[in-house]
């Protein structure tokens, strides 16, 4: 593994959008990934992407993901797979394992893209084999081709629990219900219309109570909630199915920028603690940047142009400002802003407002 000036650390479309924009100002980025492939979440997502022809959308996840991927390859770009980052230590050396071998690095700049982890509920049962994260799911069926169980009972109807969904209809499984505790569903109508059509009930104001099974899931029991939270007596039900798939969220992967000393902030509408950073990403520790779900949880459109930022942003810290950079930045901070215009970016927009604030 040879050293760099500029290590990005995850290969999701964060970090390969940082790569190729600081790679057009000259610089030779490192990207280095825990997986065998890169693309990040994009490998699993056989779905068309919504948001704005610019940043791709109408084409197919995977797809942006290969498209990445070679660009990427046309350049001055290394990538290094299946090494992970396992330590950032106060010297500024990153300790790097890949093959059970450690190697120090220690570049000038670093751009920490890792992305976001599920989160999970407990419940009585939720330990037993059939129990899985949305996200798991859908990396078995869709990239490795195995189908999780028979019938499923979805807990979550933001996006992601719905388009996990309807691919686990396509698969042929049955989808029993989708459960969600608020009083609306959470994601885009367009997805949870699909679903909907075709006879799926999509119960709000329901949480799962327990899983129940020998020596996997053969069943959960949901319940209405009121608006505090507390089961309705009399409306539990019983469903006979082999999975459960929890889609309740995802929470910033932070802790290599904990690690840096970045300040952080427990910003709610970004999905919990994110570090503060600048209009080009960098955060409180120079040279530290951070883009994507990492910066907060949102969509792989906004994760590629705060990578591209932040690759601008690292080219300005290692070489200087120019004109020529200025106008890059310029135009990717307006097509950042133009997708958070609409309704679907405030929650993200008034997040990064708050998080501005928070400057100590
Ligand atoms: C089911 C589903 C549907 C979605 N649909 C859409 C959609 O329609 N449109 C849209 O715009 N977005 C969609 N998204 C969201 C989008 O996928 C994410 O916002 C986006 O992938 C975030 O990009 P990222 O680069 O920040 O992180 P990721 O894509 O998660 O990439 C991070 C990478 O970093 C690696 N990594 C983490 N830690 C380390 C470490 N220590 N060392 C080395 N490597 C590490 C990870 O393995 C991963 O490869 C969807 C997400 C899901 C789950």
């Amino acid at each position: 593994m040879t050293n760099t000036d500029f290590l990005i650390i995850g290969g999701g479309p964060a970090g390969l959008m940082a790569a190729l924009s600081a790679s057009e100002f000259g610089l030779e980025p490192l990207i280095i990934d825990e997986n065998q492939s890169i693309g990040g979440q994009l490998i699993k997502q056989t779905h068309m992407f919504f948001g704005s022809k610019a940043e791709r959308a109408g084409t197919r996840g995977f797809e942006i993901g290969l498209e990445l991927e070679q660009e990427i390859g046309k350049r001055n770009i290394s990538i290094e797979r299946q090494a992970s980052a396992v330590g950032y230590y106060p010297d500024g050396t990153l300790a790097v394992q890949q093959n059970e071998k450690v190697t120090p690095l220690k570049p000038k700049a670093i751009l920490v893209a890792t992305g976001a982890s599920e989160n999970f509920v407990s419940f009585s049962g939720s330990d037993l084999p059939g129990v899985y994260g949305a996200g798991a799911v859908q990396t078995l069926m869709n990239v490795y081709g195995i189908k999780p169980g028979h019938s499923v009972l979805m807990v979550g109807s933001g996006n992601i629990g719905l388009i996990v969904s309807y691919q686990l209809m396509q698969a042929g499984v049955e989808v029993k219900a989708v459960i969600e505790g608020l009083p609306k569903i959470g994601g885009y109508l367009v997805h949870a219309s699909k679903i909907a059509r075709a006879g799926v009930p999509i119960l709000t104001r329901h949480t799962i109570l327990n899983a129940f099974g020998e020596e996997q899931v053969s069943g959960a029991v949901i319940s209405k909630i009121d608006d505090k939270w507390q089961t309705i007596e009399g409306t539990q039900q019983t469903l006979e199915v082999d999975t459960i798939c929890l889609a309740v969220g995802l929470s910033p992967l932070t802790e290599l920028l904990w690690q840096a000393g970045c300040q952080m902030n427990y910003i709610p509408e970004l999905g919990g603690q994110v570090a503060w950073h600048d209009d080009l990403m960098m955060t409180t520790a120079p040279g530290i940047f951070t883009a994507g779900d990492v910066s907060g949880i949102e969509e792989a459109s906004t994760a590629m142009l705060e990578g591209e930022l932040a690759g601008l942003g690292a080219v300005k810290f290692l070489r200087g400002g120019s004109k020529e950079l200025q106008c890059r930045i310029d135009d990717t901070t307006c097509r950042l802003a133009g997708l958070r215009a609409g309704p679907f970016g405030q929650k993200a927009r008034e997040g990064k407002c708050k998080l501005a604030e928070c400057r100590r």
